[in-house]
Order: structure tokens, then C-alpha cells, then sequence
């Protein structure tokens, strides 16, 4: 019989960890649980333990399940040697502890939370060529790159594809003012509080610039994006002798979820319906906005400059965005002060991982004092 692959979940209470459970009972017969993490909601990681029965669980809150045992932390989990992959779907700067623990102990990743990358890109991929770890991108845009690339060294160009977000066709003055409803309200695509903001910025496209550089090696002037508001075509790479190939799906994240963690192997799974191209109909691109959307811009001039600059802008964004989301600050301002903590970044060109945290946690503590002056 086929052996059960031992999983863990990091993130299983949000939104790409919720669909991953949904997937997870779709397959049954080929996947074990070994471990469920969540923060804040207990509830949920309670009814998950209960009816998928992992052997532990964490939380960032008090829980106890009976008959199963409760870790203190996420590094217990990416220590434990019995899993074959963990799904990294936590949001933000957490997931870069814990995939870099796993890495070392030769657990297979697939990653959703791309800031890990942001973060720390180099430090996080030469850790997984060291250890001989597959690092599989959940990302939608960079699982489609992945399912395109036959020969890498073949391929001339990534192309990137955006929905553009709930504010593709508003006007700046419109986006300018934009309550925190209206950027939540993605036309897409169902996510956690965090990307869909960073959606509705574009933040989350320049996110994605830096995670596909790191994870595909290309230099930045080698990515491209193209606004596609169907979100069909998930992006495309082009080979040197300018064929083109893009996966192209329905948008639904369980699809890139089931690729990465089912990978090599491909199964019907949670698929619900056959794709057709006359039902789609119609498929629309355009450049990107770079006058209403500039944090496209910024991703990519931090990612030319390398080093902390993009852990830089991830600490600041991240904290704008929580700003934004509790109504201290409005949607543009965003990218402002994520760009004057650019401007303001002392590079460090070569950062080992405490030089890392340590500009994560100073970025931070900067954009959250200029927050406390601008409310006294
Ligand atoms: P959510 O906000 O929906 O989920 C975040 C998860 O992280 C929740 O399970 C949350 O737990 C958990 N979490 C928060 N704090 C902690 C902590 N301290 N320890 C352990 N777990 C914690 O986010 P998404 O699922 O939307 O996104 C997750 C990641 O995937 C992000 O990096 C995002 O950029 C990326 N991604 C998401 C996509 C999507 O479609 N949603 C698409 C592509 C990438 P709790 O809720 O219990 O507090
Ligand atoms: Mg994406």
C-alpha cells in the first residue's frame, strides 16, 4: 500500500490553511496529520483537532484537546522529524522561524506565506539547497511558474500576472479615500485580512516580484507583471525562443494548495468542475498602473538594492497595514511610509538571520512610533 504522507500545518485556522484541511479530507487515503498550528482562534483549531485528530497541536492562546498533545511552540513542530512536508500558511513575519527550523531538519516546505522570502530569500533558499529541501510555492502566480518550467535554464522571462485588485478601474482619488470595507471587498479571490489589503495597494504584486526572484533565481529585470482581472491565466514564463506557456485554472486556491502539497503526484482531489474555455469566454491584460499603484515600483527597486531593503519594506508595509486596519492610517499612506522607510534604510548588503530579525524589529518599532507622534 502507498505510503500516507505525514503533514503538518502551520497557519490551519486561515484562510489557505482552512482549504488545505479541505483538500486534506478529499485525500484521506494519502495524507497524515501530524501537527496544526493556529494563533488567536482557538475555537476553530479545537473543531479541527477534534475531527482531523493530528498526534499535536499549538495555538497562541491556552488549549487543550483531550488526547492530544499541546506543543509551546512552532518550532516544536518544524523540529519534528516525522514530517515529510509542513504547509507554511501563517501570515506574515512568523512564518520565517519556523520555515527555516524545518529546512535544517530536511522537511519539504510548501510555502504560502511568502513574506518568509521577503524576508530573508537568500538566506532561506541556500538553507534549502544545503539541506536538499523542495521548497513548493503555494502562491497561485509562482505554483504556475513551477507547472510551466520544464528546462529553467531555457526560460528568458516570468511573467506575472495581478487581478489589480478592488481599485483597478477607480480613480487615485477614489482609492486615496477608500474605507477599509471597500479595500477588503477583493472581486477575486477569498484571503486573510493582510494580502487582501496588500491586493488592494498592488503591495502584495511587489511581494510576489521579490518571492518569484528567490525562488526561481531570476533577476528582476526579468519578471514582469501584466494586469489580468479574470485571474484565469495564473502567470506565464517565456522561453528564449519567445514560446510562451501559462497555466492557466478557475480561480480557486484549493488547486495550488492540492499541487504543493500533493507534489510530484497529481490527483482529482478537490477539483469541482471541468474548465472551459467558451464559458470563460474572454480574457483581458493590461500594464500596470505604476502612477496609482507605486508600490509595485518600490518592491522592485528594494529588490534590485538586495539585502535587508526588502526586509525593510516587508516590517514596514506589514505595519502599515496593520495601521490601516484599525482606521490609524489611510490606504495610500501605506506605501508613503513604506517608502520613507526605504529611504531611510542603512542597507546591509550581505545580513546574516539576527541582522535580519534585527531590522525586522527596528523597522517596526520606527513606523509604529511615527504612528504613536502622528496620534498625541
Ligand atoms: P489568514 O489571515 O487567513 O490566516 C493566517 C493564519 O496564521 C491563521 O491560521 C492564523 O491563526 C495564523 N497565525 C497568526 N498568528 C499566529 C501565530 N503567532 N502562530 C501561529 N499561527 C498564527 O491569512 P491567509 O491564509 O490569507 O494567508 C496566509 C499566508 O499565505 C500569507 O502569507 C499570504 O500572503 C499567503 N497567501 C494567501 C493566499 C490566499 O488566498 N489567502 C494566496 C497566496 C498567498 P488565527 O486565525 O487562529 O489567529
Ligand atoms: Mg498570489
Amino acid at each position: 500500500m502507498e505510503k500516507k504522507r505525514k503533514i503538518s500545518i502551520i497557519g490551519s485556522t486561515g484562510s489557505i490553511g482552512t482549504q488545505a484541511l479541505e483538500v486534506i479530507e478529499k485525500l484521506e487515503d494519502k495524507f497524515e496529520i501530524i501537527a496544526l498550528a493556529g494563533g488567536s482562534n482557538v475555537e476553530l483549531l479545537e473543531q479541527q483537532a477534534k475531527k482531523f485528530r493530528p498526534k499535536y497541536i499549538y495555538a497562541n492562546k491556552p488549549i487543550k484537546v483531550d488526547g492530544i498533545e499541546t506543543l509551546d511552540s512552532l518550532d516544536d513542530i518544524a523540529s519534528n522529524t516525522e514530517n515529510d512536508i509542513i504547509l507554511v500558511a501563517c501570515s506574515g513575519k512568523i512564518g520565517l522561524r519556523p520555515t527555516l527550523k524545518a529546512i535544517e531538519n530536511g522537511i519539504d516546505i510548501a510555502l504560502a506565506n511568502k513574506e518568509t522570502l521577503v524576508m530573508a530569500g537568500d538566506i532561506v533558499m541556500e538553507s534549502a539547497r544545503k539541506h536538499g529541501v523542495n521548497i513548493i510555492p503555494v502562491d497561485s502566480e509562482h505554483c504556475a511558474i513551477h507547472q510551466c518550467i520544464k528546462d529553467i535554464s531555457q526560460v528568458d522571462k516570468l511573467i506575472i500576472t495581478a487581478s489589480g485588485g478592488p481599485f483597478l478601474h477607480k480613480s487615485i482619488e477614489e482609492m486615496k479615500n477608500a474605507t477599509v470595507e471597500q479595500t477588503l471587498k477583493h472581486p477575486r479571490w477569498n484571503m486573510g485580512k493582510k494580502i487582501t489589503v496588500d491586493s488592494a495597494t498592488l503591495m502584495n504584486k511587489g511581494l510576489e516580484i521579490i518571492e518569484a526572484h528567490h525562488l526561481f533565481g531570476f533577476d528582476y529585470d526579468d519578471i514582469q507583471v501584466v494586469v489580468h482581472p479574470q485571474s484565469i491565466v495564473h502567470s506565464a514564463i517565456e522561453y528564449v525562443d519567445g514560446s510562451v506557456i501559462a497555466q492557466i485554472g478557475l480561480p480557486s486556491m484549493h488547486i495550488p494548495i492540492q499541487y504543493a502539497i500533493t507534489y510530484p503526484e497529481r490527483y482529482e482531489g478537490i477539483k469541482s468542475k471541468s474548465f472551459s474555455f467558451s464559458e470563460i469566454a474572454r480574457l483581458d491584460f493590461e500594464e500596470p498602473d505604476f502612477e496609482k499603484f507605486p508600490t509595485v515600483k518600490l518592491a522592485y527597486k528594494a529588490g534590485k538594492m538586495g539585502g535587508t531593503a526588502t526586509t525593510c519594506i516587508n516590517a514596514a508595509n506589514e505595519e502599515a497595514v496593520f495601521a490601516f486596519l484599525e482606521g490609524k492610517i489611510k490606504l495610500y499612506q501605506i506605501y508613503e511610509i513604506t517608502k520613507r522607510m526605504l529611504d531611510e534604510h542603512k542597507l546591509i548588503e550581505n545580513p546574516d538571520i539576527d541582522e535580519i530579525f534585527e531590522v525586522d524589529r527596528s523597522v517596526r518599532e520606527k513606523v509604529k512610533f511615527m504612528f504613536s507622534q502622528m496620534y498625541c
